[in-house]
């Protein structure tokens, strides 16, 4: 059994609450994007005919933008909070929760682009390209992640 040290265990928690309010974030995008005012984009759910479900862009173009408006509400959010928390630390949230859709779903499916470019998406918008280029990279050479997000000193044991 590990006992991390408590700023780690912080550090943890709290890219992990981050990681929960960018979904909810993600989700208010849609909503400000104006993505569910199209009546047309409502289908009936199959044997409930009471019941609608939005039928998500095909061109992936809304989640793309709805990232977007999302990371922005997060980065907003952020600088309400007691905690001093950077853009880094929102961007290394985006990363867990793709990275997670990622494991969950294989990659792009009919509704949602490949989770891996979304986070990389949002750090082209937000980071530039080369930060973008560096995060692409950093699936195949997960070390890169370190030259991103430098950790605070390190502790000795
Ligand atoms: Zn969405």
């Amino acid at each position: 059994m590990l006992k991390l040290h408590p700023s780690v265990a912080g550090r943890q928690s709290a890219l992990l609450h981050l990681a929960e309010l960018f979904i909810v974030c993600h989700e208010l995008g849609h909503f400000l994007n104006g993505d569910l005012e199209n009546e047309t984009r409502f289908c009936a759910v199959d044997g409930n005919p009471w019941l609608q479900r939005f039928e998500e862009n095909q061109d992936h173009a809304i989640e793309y933008a709805a990232d977007a408006t999302g990371f922005g509400l997060l980065q907003e959010v952020l600088t309400t909070l007691p905690t001093a928390y950077t853009p880094q630390n929102a961007l290394q949230s985006v990363i867990i929760v793709f990275n997670l859709f990622y494991l969950l779903t294989e990659g792009e499916s009919h509704s949602h682009p490949n989770p891996r470019s979304r986070s990389v998406n949002i750090a082209r918008k937000y980071f530039g390209e080369e930060f973008a280029d560096t995060v692409q990279k950093s699936y195949d050479d997960p070390e890169l992640l370190r030259s991103l997000f430098p950790q605070p000193e390190s502790r000795s044991a």
